[in-house]
């Protein structure tokens, strides 16, 4: 299986299309992989059991029909926090009027509401804003005990059952796996995902947790979207496997100028770790419901691809919107268009960073000096966890990269990765095997013709994860 590399991409940085009400069926799911999604994200915060594992199983089969691997993100929902409901469903609220949140769980009224979160009162304090429904309600503290708190409504007009709540400024005493992240989480590791995302981290913490109970079976993409992880940024990058922006809860908790700033910061900390980084959220909100994107979003996705990110994410609009499958060749289109800019290599060429001082950093700056020396077209990346080529990835060379494993899940792990190609191949036993088999599929699959050269880069011994410490160059033959 997934020997071949059928219907390649013709760009280097991924799609990842969220699913969802409009994009469950065998035929919806396919059209999206065909329009150009490389990872489907199933979003734990909406949806049963039943429906994600029926997805699943869609994209797998799908996978066996165009035999090529398919990534699966599982979007836990996280501690997200929410307010009860109101006996009318909705209230109507004025800027001044006074507004009591408590733990009663009787419905609503225009004075009060339920916040189940008992956690939460404890962390209070004096002054600070309470924002629900993503922002559009601004609450000011002015008093509050372990079971309430008394506040005055400084912004917004409205608030309906089960609205989101943010506290941007403090640190809140949960962990960032909640009961029900750990039982979606159970049932996520059953299924088989291949990514899990961790919403709401707020400190290195959270990801030290959340590995002791997913061992290696996953890998691990951290969410930052609480003001409290960009003070921790660089050691949370370092303990996750992947990073996403999250605009959406990110733009909530600081303010809206804040948030391009930090998705520079953010990208630019991922790339010199040499971790995946996934931009995501509203990219092409229009187009939930129109068939074409605004100009300002065509050049928001650009602008991402330029800052030389690993992915790009759809939400709603693959998820629930209007035209799924034209917001995701849309997105393919913008890519590619933005690829084919002699700028782009410029721009990503420039906002690379030194490497590590590692082995696998030395032998992955010399396999791109080496690319960009004989003009090679292709580099090839051996692996077996799946590291060799996010070294490979890190440093961003001017050519496809051949990910070849004999690892089923690592090859799916790595269609998240910016310019792999992930194919399976046997087990390889000798260096000799390694370079046949690479020069062998490279020329199969069109990646490169008689006499180029390929350059080759692995780890030693074969058969176990560990460090990538060679570089071979070959010549097709
Ligand atoms: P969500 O995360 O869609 O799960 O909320 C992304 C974001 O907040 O941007
Ligand atoms: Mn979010």
């Amino acid at each position: 299986m997934f020997k071949k590399i059928i219907m390649r991409r013709q760009r280097k940085a991924k799609i990842i299309a969220t699913l969802g009400p409009v994009s469950s069926s065998y035929e919806q799911i396919k059209a999206l992989f065909v329009a150009g999604a490389d990872v489907f994200r199933l979003n734990f915060s909406h949806g049963e059991h039943k429906d994600h594992a029926e997805r699943y199983n869609i994209i797998r089969q799908i996978e066996q029909e165009f035999k090529r691997p398919i990534g699966v993100l599982l979007d836990l929902q996280g501690p997200k926090l929410r307010i009860g409901t109101f006996s009318n469903t909705k209230i109507h609220l004025k800027a001044g009027q006074p507004f009591r949140l408590d733990l009663d769980p009787t419905p609503g009224n225009n004075q009060r509401v339920c916040m189940p979160h008992p956690e939460i009162f404890q962390a209070l304090q004096h002054n600070i804003d309470l924002l629900l429904d993503d922002g559009k309600v601004r609450l000011k503290i002015i008093k509050y005990g372990h079971d309430f708190a008394e506040t005055i409504v400084v912004s917004g007009t409205e608030l309906s059952n089960r609205k989101g709540v943010n506290v941007p400024d403090v640190v809140l005493p949960i962990a960032a796996l909640t009961k029900k992240d750990i039982i979606d989480l159970k049932f996520g590791l059953e299924l088989g995902v291949d990514w899990v995302a961790l919403s709401f981290v707020q400190q290195p913490n959270d990801l030290v947790m959340a590995r002791e109970l997913v061992e290696d079976k996953v890998k691990l993409i951290a969410k930052i979207e609480k003001p409290m992880a960009i003070q921790h940024l660089p050691e949370i990058v370092n303990l996750s496997d992947a990073v996403m922006v999250a605009r959406g809860d990110l733009g909530v908790e600081m303010p809206t100028e804040d948030v391009p700033v930090m998705q520079r910061q953010i990208i630019r900390t991922c790339r010199s770790q040499g971790k995946p980084v996934i931009v995501a959220t509203q990219m092409l909100d229009s187009m939930v419901h129109t068939p074409t994107p605004t100009r300002a979003e065509a050049s928001d996705v650009a602008t991402a691809i330029y800052d030389g990110v690993d992915a790009v994410m759809l939400s709603a609009e693959s998820a629930s919107g209007d035209y799924p499958v034209e917001a995701v060749s849309m997105m393919d289109r913008i890519i590619q268009r933005t690829e084919k800019d002699p700028l782009y290599q410029k721009m990503v060429d420039d906002s690379y960073t030194p490497p590590a001082p590692t082995v696998a950093d030395a032998i992955t700056t010399a396999a791109r000096t080496a690319v960009s020396t004989i003009g090679s077209a292709l580099m090839v990346t051996y692996t077996e966890s799946g590291l060799t080529t996010f070294h490979a990835a890190r440093e961003r060379p001017h050519c496809d990269i051949l990910a070849l494993t004999p690892v089923l899940k690592t090859s799916r792990q790595l269609t998240l990765v910016w310019g792999a190609h992930p194919a399976l191949t046997d087990d390889i036993f000798s260096v000799g095997q390694m370079v046949e088999t690479a020069c062998a599929f490279a020329k199969q699959q069109n990646f490169a013709q008689t006499n180029d050269y390929v350059v080759i880069t692995a780890g030693l011994p074969f058969g176990q994860a560990g460090g990538t410490n060679m570089v071979r160059i070959a010549k097709v033959n």
